[in-house]
C-alpha cells in the first residue's frame, strides 16, 4: 500500500501534458505533480503560431496558461529542463541538471521536433528556420523584417504555414517541394492544383519536383539556394517544413515499446506498468479504425490529455474520437478529418472539385474502408463538415456507389 501521496511526473507541457496535469489535480487534490519542459514558457497555442507569424495576433494571444495558473493548482512546472533518462525499475526520471524525481505514475507527452535541413552550406549560415516553437516564431518574425526574399521548403503543413507567413509579409516567396503537389499524403493532383492556384493568387512562386541541393551563403547569411535541377533561387531566409521526428529517443534504453511513436493501448497505457503516453508522441490503439497509429493534431492531443489524466488517477476510459485538423489555408480553410491517407491500400476514395467563393475552388475528398466513411479532406467551404464528422463517428455503411457519391454533396 502506498504510504505517501501519489507522485505524478509528466514530461512535456504541451496541450497533452498540461491538460493531463489539470485533470489529475481535479481528480486528486493531494497528489504531487511535476510537469517538465525544456522550453521557457507555460502552455501556449501552437495552432496560433501561424497567425502570430503573419502579424494577425500579438504574442500575448498565443499564451494559454501563465505561471500563476500552475501555482494555484499546485502543479510544479519545471521549465528549461530536459528530462534525459527514465529508469522504469526504480520509477525515477533524471534531468539534464542531474536531479532525480521519483514517480508512481509517469506520462510521456514529448511531442516531436522538426527535422533540420541537411545539405551542404546549411550548417554554416544563420536564418534557416524550423517552425514549431514560440521561439522559432519570434526569430522568423525578426528576420522577416529585414528580408526581401524567402524560400519555404517542403510539402508539409508547416511548409505551407511558412509560405503563407512569408507571402502575407510581402516577401518574394518561393515554395519549393520535392513532391508533385502539396500534402501528398492526403491530396491528389487535382487537390494539389486547387492549393497551387490559391497560393499563386498571393504571388507565391511554386516549384514542384525539385530539392535544395546546397545553400550558398554570403557573409554568413543565405544568399541563394541551388536546387538539384540546377535552379538558383534568391533567399534571405529559408523556412523548413520537412516533417517532425517524434521525441521517443528518451525511452530508447528502457523496456517501453516504441514503433513510430510510444506504443500505448486505448487507455494510453504503455507496456510498462505506471507509464503512459499521450498526444503527438503516442502511437495509440484507435478503436475507430481497429489499429494503432499516431496523430499530430491539437484536438487529439487535448482529448488524450483529458483521458490520460483520468486514467492515471484510477479511471478506465478508452479513447474513441474522430480527430479533426482545421486550419486557414491562405484565404480559405482546410479540414482533415479521421483517416485521410492517399497511399493507404485499404482505403478507396472519391473526390469532387467545384467553383467556390472569392474566385477559389472547393475541393472535397472522401476516404472509405469497407464502404464506411473513415476520412474527409475539405478545402474551401467548410459547409457539411460537421455532418460528415458525425457520419465518420457513426461508422454507417454506405453499400452502393450512389450512396457514397451522395456524401460528396452533403452540405
Ligand atoms: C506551427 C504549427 C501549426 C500547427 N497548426 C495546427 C492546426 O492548425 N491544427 C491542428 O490540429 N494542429 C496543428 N498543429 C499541431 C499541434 O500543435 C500538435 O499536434 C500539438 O501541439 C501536440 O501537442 P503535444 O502536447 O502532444 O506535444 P507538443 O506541443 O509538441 O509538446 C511537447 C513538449 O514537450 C517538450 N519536450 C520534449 N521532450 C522533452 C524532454 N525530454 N524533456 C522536457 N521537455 C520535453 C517539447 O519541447 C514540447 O514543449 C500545429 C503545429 C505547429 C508547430
Amino acid at each position: 500500500m502506498t504510504t505517501h501521496e501519489k507522485r505524478y511526473v509528466i514530461i512535456g507541457n504541451g496541450v497533452a501534458g498540461t491538460t493531463a496535469a489539470e485533470t489529475l489535480r481535479k481528480n486528486d487534490p493531494n497528489c504531487s505533480i511535476h510537469l517538465f519542459t525544456n522550453e521557457p514558457y507555460p502552455l501556449y497555442n501552437r495552432v496560433s503560431l501561424p497567425r502570430f507569424l503573419q502579424g494577425v495576433i500579438v504574442e500575448q494571444k498565443v499564451m494559454i496558461r501563465d505561471l500563476a495558473w500552475h501555482e494555484q493548482r499546485n502543479i510544479q512546472l519545471v521549465r528549461e529542463t530536459m528530462v534525459t533518462e527514465i529508469h522504469t525499475d526504480e520509477r525515477v526520471i533524471v534531468t539534464d541538471k542531474g536531479e532525480h524525481f521519483p514517480y508512481d505514475s509517469l506520462l510521456i507527452a514529448t511531442g516531436g521536433w522538426a527535422n533540420p535541413l541537411r545539405v551542404p552550406g546549411a550548417d554554416d549560415v544563420k536564418h534557416i528556420y524550423n517552425f514549431v516553437t514560440l521561439d522559432d516564431t519570434k526569430s522568423i518574425i525578426e528576420r522577416m523584417a529585414e528580408s526581401r526574399t524567402a524560400v519555404a521548403y517542403g510539402g508539409s503543413f508547416i511548409s505551407y504555414e511558412l509560405c503563407d507567413g512569408f507571402a502575407v509579409r510581402k516577401l518574394d516567396t518561393t515554395w519549393l517541394m520535392r513532391g508533385p503537389y502539396w500534402l501528398r499524403s492526403a491530396l491528389d493532383p487535382d487537390g494539389g492544383e486547387v492549393v497551387d492556384n490559391i497560393a499563386k493568387k498571393f504571388g507565391v512562386d511554386i516549384i514542384h519536383g525539385d530539392e535544395i541541393a546546397e545553400v550558398v551563403p554570403k557573409n554568413g547569411v543565405p544568399s541563394y539556394v541551388k536546387t538539384r535541377q540546377g535552379r538558383e533561387i534568391q533567399a534571405d531566409m529559408i523556412g523548413i517544413g520537412l516533417g517532425i521526428t517524434l521525441n521517443t529517443h528518451l525511452v530508447a534504453n528502457t523496456p517501453i515499446e516504441v514503433r513510430n511513436g510510444i506504443v500505448v493501448n486505448e487507455y494510453l497505457e504503455s507496456n510498462v506498468a505506471g507509464v503512459y503516453a499521450a498526444g503527438d508522441v503516442a502511437e495509440f490503439f484507435d478503436a475507430a479504425i481497429d489499429r494503432h497509429h499516431t496523430m499530430g493534431t491539437w484536438d487529439n492531443a487535448l482529448s488524450h490529455g483529458r483521458l490520460v489524466g483520468t486514467n492515471m488517477a484510477g479511471g478506465r476510459q478508452a479513447y474513441l474520437d474522430v480527430p479533426t485538423y482545421t486550419s486557414p489555408l491562405f484565404d480559405v480553410n482546410i479540414a482533415v478529418v479521421g483517416t485521410a491517407e492517399s497511399g493507404n491500400p485499404e482505403l478507396t476514395t472519391l473526390a469532387r472539385r467545384e467553383p467556390g467563393e472569392k474566385g477559389n475552388e472547393n475541393y472535397r475528398k472522401l476516404f472509405f474502408r469497407d464502404n464506411k466513411l473513415v476520412g474527409v479532406l475539405m478545402i474551401g467551404s467548410p459547409k457539411g463538415r460537421k455532418k460528415l464528422v458525425e457520419i465518420v463517428k457513426n461508422q454507417q455503411v454506405h453499400e452502393t456507389a450512389p450512396e457514397r457519391e451522395a456524401l460528396l454533396l452533403v452540405k
